[in-house]
């Protein structure tokens, strides 16, 4: 199964460095190297999709496709030597050719095709995918700049553009040759032919969409599948000066078109921004998507009738809730089928993940927009609503239930209620939330329709984020479980629970999580000039910063501390550090205050001799997946503090329980199912649960009175106004969580709720650390308990009962 030796690997790379770049290892710079490893990797992953389609075609078997708009892929060249089971000796090929590994793995820019949770989600459920043999392939758009690199300057954030592609464009393989092409706006005429109502849209925009495939290696197989990105491009041959003018008008169109449409990723995390560039991006992969699956699928089977019968397409939150109509279109328009037939299968193929309840995430695009943009698609999203609207009538025969699942409503089109409309599976991702969805917020829908509505628990590779970024505990685990089993079988973790009362155990494990930290550490002081102190502890809170997300809560506790350090130096026993790093959306203004906050307290802290050796904050700049990937083997404690109720699932959570961190939550999204397996005494919970926040919102929350009630909560929120020794007020921050600001309620995520019962466990947290062994036993329980967050266990979960597909 391992295509390489050391020595065949040296020779391969030789030959790569010379037929790309006309150099020997001794002449090419790391970045060509990197570049030849990628291509050398590459080869042997290419080789095997060929076997692989074969057999896909050969079985006729079917195929999931999973869409979404972002697959935060980070660095690939480990994760597939790993995959290929090649790391060691791609090592060392490396050092014999007079290379540093390190820095050939370092030099690959992160592929940042998304924005946090949702985006890392498609990442790792691809990599299951593979490893469990199904047949499978991502879709998304080829950005060419990723999510911006975040610069911190005089503590504010700075975005840059983010230009992966120079390095990162190795591991595509663009296939010019299945380009499809997408039309925008244009006129729809109707005609009569052989008894059939024709309709042909004129004068269109088209887009060339030329798929660039990533491939993809499984673990433990020799099955790949491919991750198919859509670049954008005119359609016009370059010589414009052919064209008469009307054409000449039509190829600029298309010309800057093509060019805006495949530029950028939205930094938008969980948030709905109505804009036309974004409508055109999500309806460019739709279609290119859906004419590159439905023409595959016509070259095997020679008709679309048995479509859903070997396809299945599951769309990651609504951001591709256009496959619906699309498909409609292609069955109705270009295959001939009348609508009950199309809605048919279109209804058996397409099934829909939720990632959210916030309001402001829904997307609801302007009805004059779509009508504008995508005409054929509004006319069939017209009848989908109708036929939609009288189905509900006709079961509720109630007028405020046909409004609150109408499709199209109020000049909008709400993409979830398509999505549920069209899907066969609507499913949320972690037990709480799918109980949100069908309790209160698709209700109506899940009492007509009760079995579509399920729940898959989110998970993350556990190769990627144990076994390949902690080699200390990924070879500890494997000597205390027998071997390589807990890679395919990651349930196998369990059995370092038998280990709870071995003190030479519960000590490795200890020097393991401290070595780690020594190493970050490093990389801290080499990368940013920052000095860690490996003896504190790493208190980390690392995620897109979002108000549900209480970066400020963790800041107001911290700001309680340091005040606590002014009243008495000794109140502070053990070293503690506080580690941050999370991106705010460019327009989004309130977040960025609050990185400014956490920087502006980091250097008070930092300028202050009582806090030397005791308190320390630090903001990590440009948080994304390859430093993720450093700083989860070095944390200890991890903080998922979001208002209960809000965070569908997390999934940073995971990857820190998998990496030994104890963690402080609310019963919010996936730390519930934590808690299932760890139970109170091994994570510290705090704060109002879901349904207690729900009625203390329904009953009237007066944030002042917790104001006046608390000395120590006052004490912090005014030095918010009063700001550190930069000069800069808070006042602002301060003024949204007494007050209310900008159409929002005082303390909207009820942050004073939660201080008192936080600090508690904050104290918890700290007394437990005081206890080494305690520690390290609950550390040990963590991660042994960690195997149902694998991505394995919820991609089996999602072939079962929704795709039902087979598996490994
Ligand atoms: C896992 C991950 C996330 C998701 O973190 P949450 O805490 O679940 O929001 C976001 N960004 C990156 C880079 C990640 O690796």
């Amino acid at each position: 199964m391992t295509p390489f030796t050391t020595q065949s690997l040296e020779s391969a790379l030789t030959a790569k460095l010379m037929l790309n770049f006309g150099k020997t290892p001794e002449e090419a710079t790391d970045q060509e190297m990197m570049k030849a490893c990628a291509l050398v990797l590459r080869d042997v992953m290419a080789m095997r999709r060929v076997e692989v389609k074969k057999q896909i075609r050969r079985q006729q078997q079917k195929q999931v496709h999973y869409l979404s708009l972002e697959f935060l892929m980070g660095r690939s060249l480990m994760k597939n030597a790993y995959n290929l089971e090649v790391l060691p000796q791609l090592r060392e090929a490396l050092e014999h050719l007079g290379f540093k590994a390190a820095d050939i793995f370092e030099i690959e820019p992160d592929a940042g095709l998304g924005n946090g949770g949702l985006g890392r989600l498609a990442a790792c459920y691809l990599d299951s995918m593979t490893t469990l043999e199904i047949p499978a392939a991502g879709y998304s758009i080829c950005y060419e700049l990723g999510i911006f690199k975040q610069k911190i300057v005089e503590g504010q954030q700075v975005e840059l553009p983010d230009n992966w592609k120079d390095l990162g464009a190795a591991w595509l393989l663009p296939k010019p040759e299945e380009a499809q092409t997408v039309q925008f706006g244009g006129t729809l005429r109707e005609f009569w032919d052989d008894g059939h109502l024709h309709i042909v849209n004129e004068n269109a925009t088209s887009v060339l969409a030329v798929p660039c495939d990533m491939v993809v290696a499984g673990y433990g197989t020799d099955h790949v599948n491919t991750l198919r990105l859509w670049d954008a491009r005119s359609t016009k041959p370059v010589d414009m000066s052919l064209f008469s003018r009307g054409e000449y008008l039509k190829a600029a169109e298309e010309e800057a078109m093509a060019a805006t449409i495949a530029k950028v990723l939205y930094p938008e995390d969980n948030h709905y921004e109505g804009k036309s560039l974004r409508l055109k991006q999500q309806y460019f992969f739709v279609s290119a998507t859906v004419q590159s699956i439905a023409t595959k699928h016509l070259d095997t089977y020679g008709t679309l009738k048995n479509f859903h019968e070997k396809n299945v397409i599951q769309i990651n939150d609504t951001h591709p809730a256009l496959v619906i109509p699309e498909l409609m279109r292609i069955f109705i328009d270009e295959a001939g089928m009348d609508w009950d037939e199309a809605w048919d299968i279109t209804t058996k193929s397409v099934a829909y993940t939720n990632h959210t309840v916030l309001a402001e995430a829904l997307e609801r695009w302007p009805q004059s927009l779509m009508e504008s943009l995508l005409p054929r698609v509004w006319q069939i999203i017209q009848e989908i609503s109708a036929r939609w609207q009288q189905k509900v009538e006709d079961f509720y025969h109630d007028s405020a239930k046909t409004a609150n699942m109408a499709i199209i409503w109020g000049g909008e089109v709400r993409m979830a209620n398509l999505c549920i409309a069209g899907g066969m599976a609507v499913n949320g991702v972690s037990g709480l939330h799918s109980e949100i969805l069908k309790k209160d917020v698709f209700r109506d829908a899940c009492s007509m329709e009760p079995w579509k509505f399920q729940n898959v628990t989110n998970g993350i590779d556990h190769r990627r984020w144990l076994s390949e970024i902690n080699p200390g505990l990924d070879a500890l685990v494997k000597e205390l479980t027998g071997g390589d089993d807990y890679l395919l079988q990651p349930l196998a973790l369990q059995k370092l629970d038998a280990y709870a009362d071995d003190k030479a155990v519960l000590e490795r494990l200890a020097a393991i999580k401290r070595a780690n930290k020594e190493e970050f550490a490093l990389y801290a002081k080499k990368t940013r000039g920052v000095i860690l102190n490996p003896d504190a502890i790493f208190d980390v809170q690392v995620k897109r910063l979002h108000e549900y997300k209480r970066q400020l809560l963790n800041v107001l506790h911290i700001i309680a501390l340091y005040q606590k350090l002014q009243d008495d130096p000794n109140a502070i026993t053990h070293p503690h550090t506080f580690l941050f790093g999370a991106k705010a959306a460019p327009g989004y203004a309130v977040a960025k205050r609050i990185i400014r906050l956490i920087n502006s307290l980091a250097d008070q802290i930092d300028h202050d001799p009582i806090c030397k050796d005791k308190l320390q904050v630090v903001f990590l700049e440009n948080y994304r997946v390859s430093l993720a990937e450093r700083l989860m083997p070095a944390s200890e404690v991890s903080q998922q503090i979001s208002t209960a109720g809000k965070e569908a699932s997390g999934t940073g959570n995971m990857k820190f329980m998998m990496n030994g961190a104890l963690t402080i939550g609310t019963l919010d999204g996936a730390n519930v199912e934590m808690h299932d397996v760890l139970g109170d005494e091994n994570m510290f919970l705090f704060g109002l649960h879901a349904d207690e926040v729900s009625r203390v919102k329904r009953e009237g929350y007066v944030p002042q009175r917790l104001y006046s009630r608390d000395d120590t909560l006052r004490r912090c929120l005014d030095a918010l106004r009063h700001g550190f020794r930069d000069g800069v007020s808070y006042d602002d921050l301060y003024q949204r969580l007494l007050f209310g600001a900008g159409g929002s309620p005082a303390d909207e995520y009820l942050l004073l709720a939660d201080f008192d019962s936080y600090c508690q466990a904050e104290r918890r947290m700290a007394e437990t650390y005081a206890d080494p062994m305690q520690w390290n036993r609950m550390s040990l329980h963590n991660i042994a308990r960690s195997g149902i967050f694998a991505a394995d266990r919820a991609v089996a979960e999602y072939a079962d009962n929704i795709w039902h597909v087979p598996h490994k």
